[in-house]
């Protein structure tokens, strides 16, 4: 396999294993898992690969995607073959998220995998990967506990309960707070229904949903999908989702670990990885919120292995302060980077914990903000490099990097307590 070409780095871009991107610490590629449970020897042998071919840093990010960074123009063709011989079930195209424990869930009202898989297959066949960007996603969301409603989408399918059978719920753009509802369709519409949607979008520009109902309206799309469209309300609001903890499935325990601040060294996660197995997981999936998920553990090593994964470093317990905060890459690891974010992230932590800041915080290295897109109480981003620290989507201070936990640490508890 030829060594691929670096292409420049621009926000938005996806950076696939074919053409990883090139970033402030080299290459940078990304894998798409499918949903489905990867075999706990090929995590492990992704593991070895980057560190192998890149500098050891794994990450896992918002929407469940591995990536691995610092990959140089030489590795990262051996680097995409060894990963490729490992057989790690992964998806291309235009992401197609199902909600991480669909098929083990007895909560859940459909496989959102099935669906998810039938979905790519159709776009697969389509051109609208090819004229839509990188960042146009659809969630199937089956309904179990560990739902998608925090994830932002462009098309959003979740499946209800209704007194004429499953249905699937359709919204456009946004999480599903902020989404809006078209109405619902017959469980085997979903598909179509999709690819008809996105094929409207590739009309607009900007090609984002959220911009494309501003600015044609709903009904644009609403009379469009005529013939498979019911009428329906918005599906209940649930109860925040966290994949971090211990879950109990009728398939065994599922234990879920985080990535402190979304990364980890390759050895490390090796550990882990060896660790779970002492603990008879099947395997383990990506989800969203820089976690990985454990399947089908041992109900009696649940509680024992979470501890394991705790010694090592990884936050196995959804109350840890690390988890409130989302920081990126930050400098030098992007290029872009104004501020060292993913240096800056534990000081933040232990700052917001002495304050019990309600809500997660955004470390961000420049103003894109690129690991966070939703308004926070308490975010930081950096310029010029310097630390511009907002509360309320207000500047309150500009500190050096250096000065930053020490001006949390004061100005915090004066801004919580107001
Ligand atoms: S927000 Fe962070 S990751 Fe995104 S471009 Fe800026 S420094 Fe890089």
């Amino acid at each position: 396999m030829n060594a691929p070409v670096p292409s420049p780095m621009r926000r938005g871009a996806c950076p696939g294993l074919s053409a990883p991107m090139a970033t402030g610490d080299g290459l940078l590629a990304r894998l798409m898992p499918s949903g489905a449970t990867i075999a706990l020897p090929a995590f492990r042998g992704l593991c070895d690969a980057a560190a192998r071919h890149g500098n050891g840093i794994i990450e896992i990010t918002s929407r469940g995607s591995i990536q691995v960074r610092g990959l140089t123009a030489a590795s990262a063709g051996p680097f995409a073959a060894d990963v490729a011989a490992l057989g790690i079930p992964a998806a291309e195209g235009i992401p197609v998220l199902p909600d991480p424990l669909s098929d083990l869930d007895d909560l859940s009202v459909i496989d959102a995998g099935v669906i998810a898989g039938e979905l790519r297959r159709a776009l697969a066949a389509s051109a609208l990967a090819s004229k839509l960007p990188a960042k146009v996603s659809v969630i199937v969301d089956g309904g179990g506990a560990l739902h998608l409603d925090d994830v932002v989408a462009d098309v959003r399918l979740r499946a209800v309960r209704t007194d004429q059978g499953v249905r699937v719920h359709v919204g456009l753009g946004g999480t599903a707070a902020s989404a809006m509802s078209i109405g619902a369709v017959a469980l085997h519409c979903a598909v179509e229904c999709a690819v008809h949607l996105l094929d409207l979008l590739a009309a607009f520009s900007p090609q984002r949903m959220r911009n494309a109902v501003e600015d044609a309206g709903a009904a644009r799309f609403i009379s469009a999908m005529a013939g498979i469209l019911e009428p329906a309300s918005t599906p209940a609001a649930r109860p925040a989702a966290d994949p971090v903890g211990v879950h109990a499935l009728r398939s065994g325990a599922v234990v879920g670990v985080a990535l402190p601040f979304g990364h980890s060294g390759a050895e490390n996660l090796s550990r882990l990885i060896g660790e779970v197995e002492c603990a008879g997981a099947a395997g383990v999936r990506t989800a969203p919120g820089r976690a990985l998920l454990f399947v089908n553990l041992r109900p009696a090593a649940a509680d024992a292995f979470a501890a394991r994964a705790a010694t090592l470093g990884f936050i196995a317990d959804p109350a840890d302060p690390r988890r409130k905060v989302i920081a990126c890459a930050g400098a030098p690891i992007c290029a872009s980077g104004q501020i060292p974010a993913r240096a800056l992230a534990p000081a933040v932590a232990q700052a917001v914990r002495a304050a019990n800041v309600v809500g997660p915080v955004h470390v961000s290295g420049c103003a894109k903000g690129c690991a966070h897109q939703v308004p926070v109480p308490l975010a930081i981003f950096g310029r010029a490099g310097a630390c511009d620290i907002h509360w309320n989507g207000k500047l309150v201070s500009s500190v050096n990097a250096d000065a930053l936990a020490v001006q949390l640490e004061r100005l915090l508890p004066e801004e919580v307590s107001r």
